[in-house]
């Protein structure tokens, strides 16, 4: 080994140790007679110094060296002179003093800081030179962190009797709801194979292999247009269990959650155990959105009983006509403004409300004074007595601000999210705080008025609620499926369900999505044989392994924990992928390019 020690490794009981360290030059300091340079490898920096009288050819070497040199170092540990401890080091109360330096290799001046956090820097600049990046030591912890919780999850589940089984990246189309990314066959002209978007057929079929607990650390490829935090290809924990129910799923899960946490960031803190269970439908109506940030606890409550009863005629003809007025308690927050500040907010919450589709979003405010009148456009369509109700229904307090909220289902849910957003950013909430829930009871499908069919809610592959079932025939959109996920911190973490086993039933979801059962026969007619294998009954599930550690990070996003990322124009602008093809080889592949015009 080039190195006797780590750059991490040496402290005072070392002191008089021969050592040879190896890594790279963090930083170089000239005191003339004196060289210190700090050497920085994976587990940490070491100081060395170097004395022109003592090993004057060490010297002459460590003036010639530049910051990320790579360097060989022999020398002596010793206790660092009186008053020179570096606290802020672990190896801080010791330095080598240098008797040999080797050179072995130079650096070009890096584009970027390497050895200090420069606040932001240019991202398209760190994807360019990503292995410069990733000596950064943000991005070196980032990596650890990941392979820490992915060893734990490994460890955990082998504990739990689960097997990991690898499954094939050349397969056929596994719909998880994206375009396939499609790999043409050479031996087959004209044939195609498709990247799974997941390994949801292939477990299943694991379970009718009779393995009963299959893991696998998974890259999943979906061909997606990058909105948000995306990533083309991802990494999935995925996991399927046979003879279980949903319950049994859950928990294990739960399990897993919990004890990563625990052990691999125990600075991390878990806001509730055990993790809430919020149905689907409550999480659309109170949160807007089925992956709610339950940090804080700003809810749409509906009043429209109450709202119904004012003389605002927008509410009374909404409640008329069927449509909820829900409302929106913000603690605090009209107490602390004047009046123009009020109506300034006002006015931006609004067209934020608009944003999100809504014709406006009326507020009022409750004055310090209980005897005080309520204040804000609407306020004088509230009697005494509704005051009162509506008060005690919000559990509102002087200087809280309610905001008004009454439309079309999905647009009051768009604009509780959007809200809901908004006042988070102003918190400024803790990201060391974990707070997962579990939504539950999805529908099964969830109707696609362009193309007028049922799209299943999770995928094809979910087992309705048994006591829906008979829904499938009658009234499919009121049937509820098996399938949980898991959420935290406003992102979902994963998603799972218990699966169809029986032919008979899976039959009937085709017709329901659109497909023919030609069709269906010739994509997924594999899966209807092996249910008549004595397939048993299975469930699973499968978490973003990518966004997990994110959040177990606190990065704010999933390219600072992967280590080669696409930027969002899916592409890798170090090595120029993806990038053309020679005319031989496609060629050999019988294609033929059909370029848009310019
Ligand atoms: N295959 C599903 C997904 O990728 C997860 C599951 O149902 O296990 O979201």
């Amino acid at each position: 080994m080039m190195k006797t020690h780590t750059c991490g490794e040496l402290r005072e009981k070392d002191a008089g140790t021969s050592v040879q360290l190896a890594g790279w030059v963090n930083r170089r300091r000239d005191q003339g007679g004196l060289i210190f340079i700090d050497l920085r490898d994976r587990w940490g920096i070491t100081q060395a110094v170097v004395d022109l009288e003592a090993a004057p050819e060490a010297h002459a070497i460590a003036d010639s060296v530049r910051n990320e040199y790579v360097l060989r170092i022999h020398g002596t540990v010793r206790i660092r002179p009186e008053g020179t401890a570096n606290p802020d080091l672990a190896t801080g109360d010791i330095d080598i003093v240098a008797d040999q330096i080797e050179i072995l290799n130079r650096s070009h001046t890096p584009p970027f800081y390497i050895n200090k956090d420069e606040g932001a820097l240019d991202e398209a600049l760190r994807m360019r030179h990503r292995y410069l990046d990733l000596r950064r030591e943000t991005m070196q912890q980032n990596i650890l962190l990941r392979h820490r919780v992915v060893k734990f999850i490994r460890d955990f589940l082998d504990a739990e009797d689960f097997i990991e089984i690898e499954t094939p990246i050349l397969f056929k189309t596994t719909p998880e709801g994206a375009r396939d990314f499609l790999v043409p066959s050479r031996l087959q002209p004209g044939m195609f194979y498709a990247l799974p978007q997941s390994p949801q057929q292939l477990k299943q079929l694991l379970m009718v292999g009779g393995f009963e607990r299959y893991f696998q650390i998974a890259r999943c490829f979906r061909d997606e247009d990058l909105r948000g935090d995306r990533q083309p290809e991802f990494t999935q924990l995925d996991l399927e269990m046979s003879f279980v129910q949903r319950e049994d799923v859950m928990r294990l899960m739960e399990q897993l959650a919990t004890e990563i946490v625990r052990q691999v960031t125990p600075q991390k803190r878990l806001i509730a155990q055990p993790f809430p269970r919020i149905r689907y439908r409550d999480a659309l109506e109170q949160y807007g959105t089925d992956r709610p940030d339950i940090r804080f606890d700003l809810r749409a409550v509906d009043i429209s009983e109450i709202a119904g009863r004012s003389a605002f005629p927008v509410f009374a003809a909404n409640v008329q006509a069927g449509k909820k007025v829900k409302c929106m308690r913000v603690p605090g927050l009209a107490g602390t403004l004047s009046g123009t500040q009020l109506r300034k907010v006002a006015r931006d919450l609004e067209t934020m409300a608009r944003r999100a589709g809504a014709k406006g979003l009326a507020y009022i405010t409750i004055p310090t004074d209980p005897a005080g009148e309520l204040k804000g456009p609407i306020g004088k369509f509230f009697s005494v007595e509704l005051k009162l109700e509506l008060l005690a229904a919000m559990g509102a307090q002087g200087g809280d601000l309610l905001l008004f909220m009454s439309d079309e289902a999905q647009i009051v849910y768009a604009v509780t999210d959007a809200l809901r957003n908004h006042f988070k950013a102003e918190l400024d909430l803790d990201d060391d705080l974990l707070a997962f829930c579990w939504i539950y009871d999805f529908p099964e499908f969830i109707w696609d008025a362009e193309h007028q069919r049922w799209d299943p809610s999770q995928h094809m592959f979910t087992m309705p609620l048994p006591e829906d079932l008979h829904l499938l025939d009658s009234d499919p959109g009121r049937a509820r499926g098996s399938q949980y996920d898991l959420v935290c911190n406003g992102y979902e973490v994963g998603g799972g369900s218990i699966r169809i086993h029986d032919r008979a039933i899976q039959e009937k979801i085709f017709p329901l999505i659109g497909q023919s059962m030609q069709q269906a026969i010739a994509e997924f007619g594999h899966m209807l044989e092996a249910f008549e294998y004595g397939a048993p009954p299975h469930g699973g599930m499968a978490w973003g392994i990518d966004r997990l550690v994110m959040l177990l990070a606190g990065a704010p996003n999933i390219r600072e924990v992967i280590a080669f990322p696409k930027t969002q124009g899916g592409t890798d602008i170090m090595a120029h992928a993806p990038s053309t093809a020679e005319p031989e080889q496609l060629r050999d592949l019988h294609i033929q390019l059909d370029m848009p015009a310019e």
